[in-house]
C-alpha cells in the first residue's frame, strides 16, 4: 500500500502558549495514521517562527532536540502569514515529502480531518482544500468582511471557494509548480484554486483558539484581501475605464442638452446645489478610481524591486 511521507507546516507567530500542545497533538495524529498505514513512518512536522518576539522559538528549538520529526525555520523578522506560509511549502520541498498540510499554530481547524485530506491525496487528488462547516467561532465583522472578500473575488472572476482558509493539503507536484511562481506576494489562495491541478475538498469544524490572541487584525485582513483581488484580478480596473467612458458621456450629453437650452429656449438652468453634489459624486469617483488604480501600480512597484520574499535566521532539519 502507497504510505506518503506527510510535512505538516505551522506558521508560527508569538504562539508561546500553543506550540508545543499543538505538535504534541499533532503527533498524535501522525503516529494514529502511521499506525493504519496511511502515511509513512518518517513524516514530520515543520514550524516557522515568523519573527516571534517570545519564546516560540526556543521552544520549537527544544522540540526539535527531543525529536527530530520536529523541523523548523526561523525567519530574522516578521513577514506576515502568508510568507510564513510559502518558506514551509519551500521549505519542506527541499527536506523532502510526498504531500504537505498547512494548519494554524492555534490548531483551530480540526486537526483529526487529516486522514480526510490523506484519503484524498491518495485517491489521486494534487490538492486538497479545507472547507469551514461554519464560522462560529469569529465574530460578526470578520465573518462579514470574510464573506464580502469571497463574493467580490467571485465577481471577479478569481474563483476562491467561500470560506477555505489555508487549511490544505498539496502534493509534491504542486510545490514543484510553485517554484516556478517568482512573484513575491503570492496569494496562495488565489494560486492553488488557478494552477489547474486535481482538487479535492475536506470539510472540517473550527474550534475556538486554544490559547493566545488572534494575530490579525483589521489592517492585516484588508492588506490580505487587496493583495488577493490585486494580484488575482484586473476586472476592477476594466471597471474604471468603464466607468470613467460613461460618466464622461453622461457630462457630453448634459452638456449638448444645455447648450441646446439655451439657444433654443434662451433658458440657462440655474442650480447651485446640482453643481456641489455632482461635483463631490465625480470628485470622489475619480479619486476612488485613482486609488484603486494605485493599489495595482503599488503591486507592480512592490513586485519590481524583487525583494527577497522573506529573510532565514536559522533553519532546523
Ligand atoms: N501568523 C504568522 N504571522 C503573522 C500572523 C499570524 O505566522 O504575522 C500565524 C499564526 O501564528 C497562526 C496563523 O498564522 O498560526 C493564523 O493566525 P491566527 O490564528 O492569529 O489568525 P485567525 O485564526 O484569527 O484568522
Ligand atoms: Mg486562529
Amino acid at each position: 500500500m502507497y504510505k506518503p511521507k506527510l510535512a505538516i507546516i505551522i506558521p508560527c507567530y508569538n504562539e508561546e502558549l500553543c506550540v508545543k500542545s499543538t505538535v504534541d497533538k499533532l503527533f498524535e495524529v501522525i503516529e494514529y495514521l502511521v499506525s493504519k498505514n496511511k502515511i509513512s513512518s518518517d513524516s514530520y512536522i515543520y514550524l516557522i517562527d515568523d519573527g516571534s518576539t517570545d519564546n516560540t522559538w526556543s521552544i520549537i528549538e527544544k522540540l526539535h532536540n527531543l525529536n527530530k520529526h520536529v523541523k523548523g525555520l526561523k525567519f530574522i523578522r516578521n513577514f506576515g502569514n502568508q510568507k510564513a506560509l510559502i518558506a514551509g511549502l519551500e521549505g519542506v520541498r527541499n527536506i523532502g515529502c510526498d504531500c504537505a498540510i498547512s494548519i494554524d499554530a492555534d490548531l483551530q481547524q480540526d486537526e483529526w480531518a487529516i486522514e480526510k485530506f490523506i484519503d484524498e491525496f491518495v485517491n489521486g487528488a494534487d490538492i486538497v482544500s479545507g472547507i469551514r462547516n461554519n464560522r462560529k467561532t469569529d465574530g460578526f465583522f470578520k465573518k462579514t468582511t470574510a464573506l464580502m472578500f469571497y463574493k467580490t473575488m467571485n465577481i471577479l472572476g478569481a474563483k476562491i471557494p467561500p470560506n477555505h482558509s489555508d487549511y490544505r493539503l498539496v502534493s509534491k507536484r504542486a510545490l514543484d509548480i510553485l517554484e516556478l511562481y517568482p512573484e513575491k506576494y503570492l496569494f496562495l489562495r488565489g494560486f492553488f484554486n488557478e494552477v489547474g491541478l486535481k482538487t479535492a475538498y475536506v470539510k472540517f469544524d473550527v474550534k475556538p483558539r486554544t490559547a493566545g490572541k488572534s494575530k490579525f487584525n483589521f489592517a492585516s485582513l484588508m492588506a490580505l484581501a487587496l493583495n488577493g483581488i490585486t494580484s488575482y484580478s484586473i476586472v476592477p480596473l476594466r471597471f474604471v475605464a468603464v466607468l470613467g467612458f460613461l460618466m464622461a458621456l453622461i457630462g457630453l450629453i448634459g452638456g449638448i442638452e444645455t447648450v441646446m437650452e439655451k439657444l433654443l429656449w434662451n433658458n440657462s438652468p440655474n442650480g447651485f446645489a446640482t453643481a456641489i453634489i455632482l461635483l463631490c459624486v465625480f470628485g470622489g469617483t475619480q479619486l476612488f478610481c485613482l486609488g484603486l488604480i494605485g493599489e495595482y501600480v503599488g503591486q507592480v512597484y512592490r513586485e519590481v524591486k524583487g525583494r527577497p520574499r522573506y529573510i532565514k535566521d536559522v533553519e532546523l532539519k
